[in-house]
């Protein structure tokens, strides 16, 4: 009997499913020991649990993955992502990110983010929305001094916990955000529900993930780098409009979005591609905007949610 979750479609409960993706080391072939220096991305070969699309719903997404309590040990042990890319161009991103959920209005009542990070949306949405409290649910506890100095006085409350919202009053949030945190959960429908509960009627939330029918995606196949021990799921546009669907969501529109990175960074990562060492090389620090095959999406609330918790909305 293996040691990992064995799991029906997160989205559909089907266990009908085509092998689509394998990597040159499966990691349901592997024991949870030996997977832990290629989930603290030790090594350079690739190693994945085997992802297969689901017949009935199209999601594509691993059968075999690791059980909840192995995943909070994994991540509890997880430096910091992303700091290769330095801190301007993680914050251009954000603020992108931000900004194409503000064109959208509503910008009031509850902020809700999973996962803020260091809290570069969050500083976006206290300096620039009309928020009156922040809901912060981050594990990492020591930036949570960072994300509380990021609502810049706003009553804010921070929590640990990534699964359970029952803090948050329901129908009291304008904007929710999850920018890179949907295809790392589990159970990704139970998430969604919660979040609908907790938007106000036509609140919106906003997610960003990969993209797996990107172009991208297609031309590096088993290197794409979202194949990775930390997506137990992979979302497109198709089969993200229908698990929003299912979590019952009204309009959903998906979007591609654009990454920030500086030049120089840029120019460095192609030339290590190509077996090069640039890095004493001087490089201008020029932002760059690029799709690379991640998507944002904007679901809103339907507004017949307000009938829903009346005795809620009359206490508040
Ligand atoms: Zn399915």
């Amino acid at each position: 009997m293996s040691e990992f979750l064995q799991r029906p479609c997160p989205a559909c409960g089907s266990r009908d499913t085509r092998s689509e993706m394998r990597a040159g080391k499966a990691a349901e072939t592997m024991s949870l020991d030996a997977l832990r220096p290629f989930w603290a991305g030790l090594f350079k070969e690739k190693c994945f649990f085997s992802y297969h699309r689901c017949r009935d719903c199209g999601l594509l997404y691993n059968p075999v993955f690791f059980t909840p309590a192995q995943l909070g040990e994994l991540y509890a042990r997880m430096a910091p992502n992303m700091d290769a890319v330095g801190d301007a161009a993680i914050v251009a991103t954000q603020r992108g990110y931000f900004a194409r959920a503000a064109a959208d209005g509503g910008l009031a009542g509850g902020y809700l983010e999973i996962g803020p990070d260091v809290g570069h949306i969050v500083r976006e949405a206290a300096r620039h929305g009309g928020f009156d409290r922040f809901w912060l649910f981050e594990p990492n506890v020591a930036i949570h001094d960072q994300l509380r100095a990021a609502a810049g006085g706003k009553p804010a409350l921070l929590s640990t916990g990534m699964d359970d919202l029952s803090p948050v009053p329901d129908a009291s949030v304008g904007l929710a955000v999850m920018v890179h945190v949907l295809d790392h959960l589990l159970d990704p429908l139970a998430m969604l529900a919660q979040i609908r509960a907790k938007l106000r009627p036509g609140g919106t939330l906003m997610i960003v993930t990969h993209d797996e029918s990107s172009l991208l995606r297609r031309v590096m196949g088993m290197r794409w780098p979202p194949f990775c021990l930390q997506h137990p799921e992979l979302y497109s546009p198709a089969t993200m409009t229908d698990l929003l669907g299912r979590a019952g969501f009204g309009s959903v529109r998906v979007e591609r979005s654009r990454n920030v990175f500086p030049l120089d960074f840029l120019v460095r990562q192609a030339a290590w591609a190509a077996g090069l060492r640039v890095r004493r090389v001087p490089l201008p620090v020029v932002p760059i905007g690029l799709k690379l095959g991640n998507i944002l999406t904007l679901a809103k609330a339907p507004a017949q949610a307000a009938a829903r918790s009346p005795v809620l909305e009359a206490a508040e």
